[in-house]
């Protein structure tokens, strides 16, 4: 994860009271500068523009400048503007009452396990018992699980259309096109890369349901069902100590060049990181590149296990895009967005996958690789994908002025859990039981955010096919993709990079790297067998 917030440490005051200064500072900061983009904007293109040619001062502000331009046609005037800030806090109404029912008010009911255990099966309860080894027991976890969902589907039908009317309303009064084209614009980033995302995923569903044929082989199971997809296909009992860690990723980018690897081999060695958990630490990892004239600050919660190695591999990434943008780029345009900088993440995850894969010691410890690599390209790229579909179609459907009731989500999810998971084609079972997730998925608060995901391993695969070339243009075009931070919009900065986000061929990049690790898996299958 890629974050630059700034949370208060549970159980440090003074800290927290620093946060809450910078806090205080920065929303009188913001609210002094409140008069500058309409300014701007009422000044008019080609003033602006006139501006910028004659000023070379203004050259580093000119994206800036430009962008205000770019969004200030949807700028309304200062009433219609006051009318919407007034109703902000009403606007997300929605979403709050959603959490509070997920995360506080809903009763989670406890099961048995057949070994005996008592498991509460709230939110973590499922993330954990849903891997059980027993199928009866994941079957025992989805029932309870899912069936809680179903008593509150027509409240958080409410909730989530709540949210979608919020999103059509705004986008409509500021004069979007639609809603995706409004969450889209940010970046600057065509409503193409969305559909062709969604379109080349569909056409090629078979290759995700050929994962799922190699799961019910591989568990032994002939009558797959959405029950069987968290149990880990492969256990293993490789280490990795930070010091390993590191040893491992310094290896792996070496395919960079070795002013990269110099530069991370130097980096890594600083105090920059927070690594081991702690109390009153935040859980997850991710790095701040805020104070552009110090260095960057990574924050893991390591625990000796591949994912943790894999998670300092895709924040270091974060990290050495930030020092490389910092080196090349003023402040004005080092602020890179998550759609660039999550590409590089895990572009370093990939990379990482390779050498571990390249070194592996026994076939198992392949398998194991193979099937991280596998689930990470599942639940990256095509469930995102699905959840994308989902979200398009829910704010869609109220564009058109249909009514969206909990019944009817339901409805519309299950037709694309169905068609993801091969129902139709017999590849796996969908039941009306679990066609109630939508209810469970915080990201559809979250503003068409999820895309992302997908968007992010599939440009990551497509670089990492073209640094396995092993040409030094490959080479040296990556590195001037890392060098140009936020000088530009995300797609342009790829464009010059040499990679199309409005193609196919991103996509086509994860999808053939899937198939791939899928022909080593059975390959190795095939040996043992015969
Ligand atoms: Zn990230």
């Amino acid at each position: 994860m890629h974050q630059v917030l700034i949370g208060p440490t549970i159980g440090a005051p003074e800290g927290q009271e620093m946060v809450g200064r910078v806090q205080a500072l920065s929303q009188s900061a913001s609210a002094a500068q409140s008069f500058f983009i309409p300014e701007i904007v009422s000044l008019g293109e080609a003033k602006v523009m006139a501006f910028i040619a004659a000023e070379p001062g203004l050259e580093k502000h000119s994206l800036y400048l430009r962008d205000a331009l770019r969004q200030g046609e949807h700028v309304l005037s200062p009433e219609s503007e006051q009318v919407l800030s007034l109703m902000a806090t009403a606007l997300s109404a929605s979403q709050s009452a959603r959490d509070i029912l997920a995360n506080a008010e809903i009763d989670w009911p406890s099961i048995t396990l057949s070994d005996g255990t008592e498991a509460l099966i709230n939110n973590a309860g499922y993330g954990l018992y849903r891997q059980a080894a027993k199928r009866a027991d994941r079957i025992a976890v989805f029932d309870a699980f899912w069936g809680t969902w179903k008593q509150f589907e027509s409240t958080l039908g409410a909730t989530l259309n709540g949210e979608v009317q919020a999103n059509v309303a705004t986008a409509t009064a500021r004069g979007y096109e639609n809603t995706l084209a409004y969450f889209l614009s940010g970046d600057n980033l065509p409503t193409q890369v969305y559909r062709t995302l969604v379109e080349v995923t569909n056409d090629r569903i078979d290759v995700l349901h050929r994962y799922f044929e190699l799961r019910a082989r591989m568990l032994d199971v002939d009558d797959l069902g959405y029950h069987d997809i968290y149990p880990p296909l492969v256990e293993t009992d490789v280490s990795f100590s930070i010091e390993a860690t590191r040893e491992a990723v310094m290896e792996s980018v070496k395919v960079l060049g070795s002013d990269y690897s110099g530069t991370f081999a130097a980096a890594s060695k600083e105090r920059w990181m927070h690594v081991y958990p702690q109390p009153g630490k935040r859980s997850g990892a991710y790095m701040s590149g805020a104070a552009y004239d110090v260095h960057p600050l990574v924050l893991l919660n390591h625990q000796d296990d591949y994912n943790s190695a894999s998670t300092y591999a895709h924040e270091w990434g974060h990290a050495m895009h930030q020092l490389l943008t910092n080196e090349n780029q003023p402040y004005e345009l080092a602020d890179f967005s998550i759609f660039t900088t999550e590409i590089v993440a895990i572009a370093n995850e990939l990379l990482l996958q390779e050498y571990m894969l390249a070194g592996a010691r026994s076939e198992d410890e392949r398998l194991y690789y193979l099937g991280y690599a596998l689930e990470q390209m599942r639940g990256t790229f095509y469930r995102q994908v699905m959840f994308s579909e989902f979200e398009l179609a829910i704010h869609e459907a109220v564009e058109r002025g249909e009514a969206l009731t909990g019944s009817r989500m339901t409805q519309i999810y299950g037709e694309i859990l169905k068609r993801y998971h091969g129902h139709d084609a017999g590849v796996m079972e969908i039941t009306d039981r679990e066609m109630i997730e939508w209810a469970y998925i915080p990201h559809f608060y979250y503003n068409f955010y999820v895309y992302q995901y997908a968007t992010s391993i599939a440009g990551a695969a497509y670089f990492v096919d073209r640094l396995n070339s092993g040409s030094k243009a490959a080479r040296e075009t990556y590195i001037k993709f890392l060098e140009a931070g936020g000088s530009d919009y995300p797609l342009e900065i790829l464009r010059a990079a040499g990679l199309d986000m409005t193609s196919r061929a991103p996509y086509d990049a994860v999808i053939d790297r899937m198939d791939a690790v899928m022909d080593q898996i059975e390959m190795i299958l095939e040996n043992r067998e015969g």
